[in-house]
This record gives structure tokens, C-alpha cells and sequence, in this order.
């Protein structure tokens, strides 16, 4: 099976690295152009579209919800239409429940802005642009942590991937009908730097203690589904979460 996305126009956001940077390279790679979303990372996103032709990197700062509502026009005008939006930027903020109310209060804040707000703001944008055009898909990268849960330090975090999956299971089942497709990925325990501060204080065998496979899931593991997605051919899985976490938690 090959899948060609020729014609195909993808908003990815969080693909300066890790998982976002992975599925806009593979997207790209199957012919879709791609507006390459980043906050801080300019030159990683500006790299990784250089000579991919129709390919551009957007900056917005995620946490701002003008900036959200700005990004989506933005890649439409300069993509000419955005047929897959693939809302992957994500921030996983360590915070103990012994916190100041405030600093807790400020991380959970953040926390929401970013993952949740923002993918809500998208996805809105999205539903509308597709509506009116004949259809298309949205991509949540949500996490394990919306499933199984997470440590009393990630309840933002995990709260906020069970928020991204509620949202596209209510758009693949209200907006169907106008041809929009909603799916999640939910990656497991994924090699990025997200995963390195994790690994840096409790060490690669606690991370890999309940992962069934002999090395870590990597960017790499998660891409190639995207583009499946995005290549219409498993459109009636639409409203389905596919989990990446290399049977590291088994619903
Ligand atoms: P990462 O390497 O830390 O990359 C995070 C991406 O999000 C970067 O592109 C970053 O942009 C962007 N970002 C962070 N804060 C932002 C903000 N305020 N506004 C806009 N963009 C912002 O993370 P990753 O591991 O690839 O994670 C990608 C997604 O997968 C996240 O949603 C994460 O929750 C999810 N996930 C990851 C794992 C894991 O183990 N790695 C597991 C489950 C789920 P800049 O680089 O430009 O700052």
C-alpha cells in the first residue's frame, strides 16, 4: 500500500521536534505540504521545511489563546486551505500536589492553555473551515495519561489529554455529517525532550518497566499512523483512539 498525499495541506503544531517533527517530516515525505507550527524552536522548523516546496514554519505561542485563534487563518492563507490539522503541541508541567495553591494553580493554567484551550481553539476553526469545504481530518496526539491516569505530579496533564479526547470523540460524532473526521493517537513513554527530564531523574529501566518491547517507543513509532490517517483509507475508524505505548497499558 502506498499512501500519497499529493494535494493534501497539514497544520501540525509542536513540529520544531519529537513527536510533531516526526509526523510533519512523514507527512511531507508522502507529498503533503505542511505549515510547520513552533513556539521557541525557529530554526528547528525552519530547517525542517527548507526545500520542501509549499512547506512553511508558523510561530505562536500556544498558551496565548489570540495567538491559537490566529494560527489556523494563518496556515489557511498561506497553505491555501488546510485539509488535516494535527494538533500535537503539548507541555507536561511537573507539579506537587504540596505546592503553593497559586504555583499549582499557575502550572495547571498553563497546562490547559496550552494542551487543551488551544487544541480546542483549532479544532473549532478546523470544523468550520472543513465544513464549508467538503471535509477533513483532525489528529489529536492526547497521551496514555487521558486512559490509565498519571502520578499525583501530572493531574493537569492527565486532565488535559482526557479533555483532547472528549473533544474528538464529540466532533467524529457531531460533524460527520459535514465530513470531518476526529481521531486520537495516544502515545505512550515516547523518546522526545519531553521524555528526557523524566529519564534524567528516575533512569531509562524505571521508564521502560512496562513496556513489553525491547526499546522505547520513538517519534518514528508514531508517525507513519498519521499519515494513514490522513490518507482517507481508515475514515470509518473516525471518533477511535490508537494507542502507542508499546502494550505498556492494555485497554
Ligand atoms: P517535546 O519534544 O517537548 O515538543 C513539544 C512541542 O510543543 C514543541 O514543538 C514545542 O515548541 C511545542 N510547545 C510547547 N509549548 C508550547 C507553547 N506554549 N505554545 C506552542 N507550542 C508549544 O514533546 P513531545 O514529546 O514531542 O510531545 C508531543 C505531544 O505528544 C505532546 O502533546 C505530548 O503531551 C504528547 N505525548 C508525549 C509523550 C512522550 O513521552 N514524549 C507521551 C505521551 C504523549 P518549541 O520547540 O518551538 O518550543
Amino acid at each position: 500500500m502506498n499512501v500519497d498525499l499529493t494535494g493534501q495541506r497539514a497544520l501540525v503544531t509542536g513540529a520544531s521536534r519529537g513527536i510533531g517533527r516526526a509526523i510533519a517530516t512523514a507527512l511531507m515525505d508522502s507529498g503533503a505540504r505542511v505549515a510547520a507550527h513552533y513556539r521557541g524552536e525557529r530554526a528547528g522548523a525552519e530547517a525542517l521545511v527548507r526545500g520542501r516546496d509549499g512547506s512553511v514554519a508558523l510561530a505562536a505561542d500556544l498558551s496565548d489563546r489570540r495567538a491559537a485563534a490566529e494560527l489556523f487563518a494563518r496556515a489557511v492563507d498561506v497553505l491555501g486551505g488546510v485539509d488535516l490539522l494535527v494538533n500535537n503541541a503539548g507541555v507536561a508541567l511537573e507539579s506537587p500536589l504540596d505546592q503553593s495553591t497559586d504555583e499549582w494553580l499557575r502550572a495547571w493554567e498553563t497546562t490547559m492553555a496550552v494542551n487543551l484551550t488551544a487544541s480546542g481553539i483549532l479544532a473549532r476553526d478546523a470544523v468550520r473551515h472543513f465544513a464549508s469545504r467538503g471535509g477533513g481530518r483532525i489528529v489529536f496526539v492526547a497521551s496514555r495519561a487521558a486512559f490509565r491516569g498519571d502520578t499525583p505530579e501530572y493531574l493537569a496533564y492527565a486532565a488535559s489529554k482526557g479533555g483532547m479526547v472528549a473533544l474528538s470523540r464529540s466532533i467524529a460524532r457531531g460533524c460527520g455529517k459535514q465530513g470531518v473526521k476526529s481521531f486520537v493517537i495516544a502515545p505512550g513513554f515516547t523518546r522526545t525532550e519531553m521524555a528526557e527530564d523524566f529519564i534524567a531523574r528516575y533512569g531509562e529501566d524505571y521508564a521502560m518497566k512496562d513496556v513489553a518491547l525491547d526499546r522505547m517507543t520513538e517519534p518514528r513509532d508514531i508517525a507513519p499512523l498519521v499519515v494513514f490517517l490522513a490518507s482517507g483509507l481508515a475514515d470509518h475508524c473516525t471518533g477511535t483512539s490508537i494507542d502507542v505505548n508499546a502494550a505498556s497499558y492494555v485497554r
